[in-house]
């Protein structure tokens, strides 16, 4: 037979799937066990807003039509929170079908896109499929300030007239450090305006308000500026798959050329308008994330390990040592963490904040595994 991979675009051939936390089903049918939690994709553990899936409810019958597709009804919910046009959005299946169509959108094989190290996985993979160069810039270094973090002066001096994309992740996944306003900012208004910028907000929810680096604010002082945001996170909504971005209208427009006219699915699209509207559900899934936090951070202190300050619904926990046989481990009892040794990171483990009770749980573990 003929290697059909060598048949692939060479950007295909060459890049690194995406690799997923294991799916509970998965692990009950490989060991057996039952009462498992799965602290691997950053999910909300108190489920989604009751609102949301009410909606949902209220229009299940009606799935033989086509989703509206230019979501009017979403749009206009996001143009009111965000205080933005309804035509400087876009509407994705998942924030990941978002950052897919802007590389699509605007890299060719001649241009290059920035990101930095342990960041988000996707960014290397949407560069590298439409044949573009990925330009990965080493992180900083564990003994900084922004342990793991962007390097934001060496992504500048990367920056070349060749690119037409920067991606930056804040706060960032998988370390869930964060940059502050005044890095930011700072760091946007050095990029040439013929550079997108490309923000990835996914977890912003989870800061405090006053705490919050909100990059939308500046949309109208950066024309080059594109935020992106997720209804996987806080709200709860990983499995409907829905996100967004916001940009000016004229970056809008060229996104939604190439997105599939109904990307977003009818109970995606109503969910997430009520989900908007669920105030008391999101205040909740923050408490709990703080609660949470803290009881996995002082797991780790008693157990001296250490960990990137979190501004996200996980933790990245460095073991200081092969981080394989701990996931394994854990495994066993019943606890599904995210090895991510896929990002050069073989000590470290990700781990999802639970609910307190799960936490408690992840505690007795990780005593057993690592005391
Ligand atoms: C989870 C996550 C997303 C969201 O992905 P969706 O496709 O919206 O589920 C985007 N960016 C980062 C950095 C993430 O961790």
């Amino acid at each position: 037979m003929i290697d059909y991979k060598l048949l692939a675009a060479k950007g295909v051939q060459k890049l690194s799937p995406y690799i997923p936390g294991k799916p509970i089903s998965e692990l009950e049918r490989e060991m057996g066990i039952s009462n498992i939690i799965k602290l691997a994709s950053n999910e909300n553990p108190l489920g989604s807003s009751p609102l949301a899936i009410k909606a949902m409810q209220d229009v299940i019958g009606e799935i033989e039509l086509y989703p509206d597709g230019n979501g009017f009804a979403l749009k206009k919910a996001l143009a009111a929170k965000h205080n933005v046009d309804m035509d400087c959005i876009t509407l994705g299946n998942g924030s990941n079908d978002v950052l897919v169509l802007l590389a699509e959108a605007f890299l060719t094989p001649e241009l290059n896109g920035v990101y930095s190290q342990y960041s988000f996985a996707v960014y290397p993979i949407a560069i590298q499929a439409v044949g573009a160069v990925h330009k990965q810039i080493p992180a900083l270094s564990w003994e900084t300030d922004s342990p793991l973090g962007h390097d934001l002066d060496a992504m500048l001096k990367a920056i070349d007239d060749k690119t037409r994309i920067v991606f930056i992740a804040n706060p960032n996944n998988p370390t869930g450090n964060h940059l502050s306003e005044k890095e930011l900012k700072g760091f946007i208004a050095q990029v040439p305006e013929d550079v997108i910028v490309v923000v990835d907000e996914a977890y912003l929810e989870y800061s405090n308000a006053d705490e919050q680096v909100d990059a939308s604010k500046w949309l109208n002082e950066f024309p080059n500026l594109v935020v992106t945001r997720t209804f996987s996170k806080a709200y709860g909504l990983a499995g409907l798959r829905v996100g967004y971005a916001l940009s000016n209208s004229d970056i809008a427009n060229v996104i939604n050329r190439i997105r599939q006219p109904f990307n977003v699915n009818s109970l995606a699209l109503i969910a997430a308008e009520h989900a908007i509207a669920d105030k008391e559900f999101l205040a909740k899934s923050l408490q709990e994330n703080a609660q949470g936090l803290k009881i996995l951070a002082q797991t780790c202190n008693n157990l001296n390990l250490r960990f990137v300050p979190s501004k996200g619904n996980f933790l990245l926990i460095d073991f200081q040592q092969d981080a394989a046989p701990i996931y394994m481990e854990l495994l066993k009892r019943g606890i599904i963490t995210r090895p991510v040794a896929n990002y050069g990171l073989t000590d470290a483990l990700r781990i999802t904040i639970g609910t307190q009770e799960q936490m408690q749980r992840l505690d007795k573990a990780m005593e057993q595994v690592c005391g």
